[in-house]
């Protein structure tokens, strides 16, 4: 299919599902390092992606005028005219204002808090932009295209440095009173547990956060006698891949490592699937990687401590987008926001 000879848009049925395949609108996933800016089929795929440096040091009003240029030449690039380009979806890590469109909370982006990012695209782009928060934006990305489809009720968790959530609820993104909801990450798993960089004790994140997966390998190698790969492995180096590949090529310490971090990782998937009653959760992130070596004990301690209507409901799966979730997630929920208001 010729993206470029599709017409623009016409066909787009506002404010529902039916809407044309030749639809594209531009999604913009801000990272601490890398910014990348594609253009989305409204049915989910990629149709191309680019990436630009964040320079989060050089403060949010660069990178502005750097997005602004990239969605510039992207929609150039791929024909897309003013008029298919309805909308812009932007997502950054941190804590969004959903009313205002401001970063209120970023311990990656501090100078963006409060930068009125999203305001100065569209007045420059000339079109509505919406922001969101990354995982959320992931946890849409994943339901509409990805390993959620097809669900009503769906939770998302990404195992990364930290563990981020994201919830949808009756065919919904759901995002608390202010936007705040669905720090899963944050929940206490052992109350005499060690302190969070949150105000709590022993949350997930405590756990399953890449350095506390380390930190707990480290420990296990200086208490266990047995010989392993990972004694070779400097500090630094003892990362959540590191003890996967060790784990498939047969290294038992790295595996009982991580079919620990896979209960810990189902006791709190224990507590969300008896709260929220999902069809579907999706486990995504650098350390979900681990795919099978981690969802099995996952799987195992939620069938022996779930309750029994919520564990035969709970299919847990691993994210199908990859590192383009957050990018179509925030892409498709700007169209959707943009026609709820229209
Ligand atoms: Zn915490």
């Amino acid at each position: 299919m010729n993206a470029k000879r599709r017409a623009a848009g016409d066909t787009v049925v506002s404010g529902s599902r039916e809407v044309s395949p030749s639809f594209r609108t531009i999604g913009v996933d801000i990272g601490g390092t890398n910014i990348k800016i594609a253009s989305v089929w409204n049915d989910g795929r990629v149709v191309t992606s680019r990436q630009i440096s964040t320079d989060a040091h050089d403060g949010p009003e660069s990178a502005c005028h750097r997005i602004i240029e990239a969605v510039r030449d992207l929609a150039h690039d791929e024909g897309i005219s003013s008029q298919e380009m309805r909308v812009v979806g932007m997502d950054c890590a941190g804590l969004v204002d959903p009313q205002r469109e401001v970063v209120i909370d970023s311990p990656n982006l501090r100078a963006w808090e409060e930068y009125p990012l999203a305001a100065r695209v569209s007045e420059a782009l000339g079109v509505p932009v919406h922001l969101e928060n990354d995982v959320n934006a992931m946890a849409y990305g994943e339901w509409r295209c990805g390993a959620g489809r097809g669900a009503r009720h769906l939770v998302c968790l990404t195992l990364g440095t930290g563990v981020g959530g994201g919830l949808i609820l009756d065919g919904r993104l759901y995002r608390g009173a202010r936007g705040a909801a669905a720090e899963v990450g944050h929940m206490t798993i052992d109350f005499h547990g060690a302190r969070c960089t949150c105000p709590n004790v022993g949350c997930l994140e405590r756990h399953l956060g890449a350095a506390y997966i380390a930190e707990r390998a480290r420990a296990r190698l200086a208490q266990d006698p047995r010989a392993s790969a990972l004694r070779q492995v400097s500090g630094e180096e003892l990362t959540p891949e590191t003890l996967s590949r060790a784990a498939a090529a047969g290294d038992a310490m790295a595996a009982d490592i991580l079919e620990e971090t896979g209960e810990l990782l189902g006791h709190g998937l224990v507590s969300l699937i008896n709260v929220f009653n999902p069809e579907r959760v999706v486990i995504g992130g650098g350390v979900a990687q681990a795919g099978e070596a981690l969802l099995a004990p996952a799987r195992r301690v939620v069938a022996r401590h779930a309750m029994s209507v919520q564990r035969q409901t709970a299919e847990i799966v691993i994210a199908a987008l990859g590192n383009d979730a957050a990018v179509v997630g925030a892409a498709l929920l700007a169209l959707e926001r943009q026609d709820a208001r229209v």
